[in-house]
């Protein structure tokens, strides 16, 4: 069947293989035919060759870790044939470490997890894949054009889940949120704001393109001022760009009691100036918290699913830029400057 793989480690190996061999039953009892993976920016890095790691004893990994496809037999009867699933990306390290030994492999202690498409496990960027019922997320029937959005909207199920897990640390009334960076996380953790029934903020470089409409969208104010031009302290900020200034601007920023998730990877190696004790103060005297967020664990994928089925479609479909048959695959995997998700279809 095809697939498309990388070689990690070296630039530029990207290939549609014809000859990748059906999915190991040691995978998993469902077996799923593929329908679309989503692009990030994890692929591209990994294109780059700077990321990625083959599965013991292959030179080659399947790409692919946005998920959808289409259960084709299920014989523990999790699932239905027909039904709409996704793969969970990360599964626990082998020891395990305290935090997965309960499932909670996104906050894993010793990095030896693996993820699908990623780091030692094949990925679903091919026609046929396998799953465990405790890997595999049943989807809505009606996301069947959108559900590969269902693992970044899982990055933000856990951000949002966290922040609330902090904030109940006393009484806890937020009115507003700010979101930096207005790209598919971005957008996701705005769309999660505004189901909470917050005044969400978006604040992203772009004044031409569709991001301002997608934020609008929402119900969402849209800003491309810098962050300390806001004429608001946000009471939570979702940091999405990893752009060092603002990563800095918003910690400053937020309201008192406020508490700032960073979910943005920096490329670090760039400095800048910075006053480190009036951060300390700041944080300090208005008791505010600075926490990072990465991956997500079953209740998040859950809770994603759940984001996504009541979310309009038509604003989740205007988030996917470009879709590419696989037969275009080279395609898919260059950006475009208005992308906001590409995705690669598989059966059609
Ligand atoms: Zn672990």
């Amino acid at each position: 069947m095809r697939a498309v793989t990388v070689t990690p480690g070296v630039a530029d190996s990207l290939e549609l293989v014809e000859d990748q061999p059906e999915p190991a039953a040691e995978e998993g009892a469902i077996l799923v035919e593929a329908l679309a993976v989503g692009i990030c920016g994890t692929d591209h890095e990994i294109i780059a060759g700077q990321y990625g790691e083959a599965p013991p004893g292959e030179r080659r990994l399947v790409l692919g870790h946005e998920s959808l496809g289409r259960v084709l037999e299920d014989p523990t009867g999790t699932l239905q044939p027909g039904d709409l699933v996704a793969g969970i990306v990360r599964h626990p390290d082998p020891v395990p470490c305290p935090n997965c030994a309960v499932g909670e492999w996104d906050m894993c202690r010793n990095g030896r997890y693996t993820e699908h498409g990623i780091k030692a496990l094949p990925g679903f960027a091919r026609e046929r894949w396998r799953l465990q019922p405790r890997f595999a997320v049943p989807l809505d029937r009606s996301l069947g054009e959108v559900g590969m959005l269902l693992e970044p909207t899982s990055i933000v199920a856990k951000a949002w889940d966290h922040v609330e897990r902090i904030g109940h640390r006393a009484e806890w009334q937020p009115r507003t949120v700010l979101v930096t960076g207005a790209g598919p996380i971005g957008l996701l953790a705005a769309l999660l704001g505004s189901q909470r029934g917050l005044a969400v903020h978006v604040l992203d470089l772009a004044t031409t393109g569709p991001k301002p409409e997608l934020a609008r969208a929402l119900g969402a104010t849209y800003h491309s001022t810098q962050v300390d031009d806001l004429d608001f302290d946000p009471d939570v900020v979702i940091e999405c760009t990893g752009a060092p200034k603002v990563v800095l601007d918003v910690m400053c920023k937020a309201a008192p009691t406020g508490i700032v998730c960073l979910a943005g990877v920096s490329s670090g190696g760039r400095t800048i100036d910075f006053d480190a004790g009036a951060l300390n103060r700041a944080l300090v005297l208005e008791n505010n918290v600075v926490f990072g967020s990465v991956n997500a664990n079953r209740r998040h994928w859950d809770l994603a699913a759940e984001a996504l089925r009541r979310a309009d479609p038509l604003w989740l479909g205007s988030l996917i830029s470009r879709r590419v048959p696989v037969s275009g695959y080279a395609d898919a995997y260059v950006p475009g400057p208005n992308d906001i998700k590409v995705v690669l279809e598989f059966a059609v």
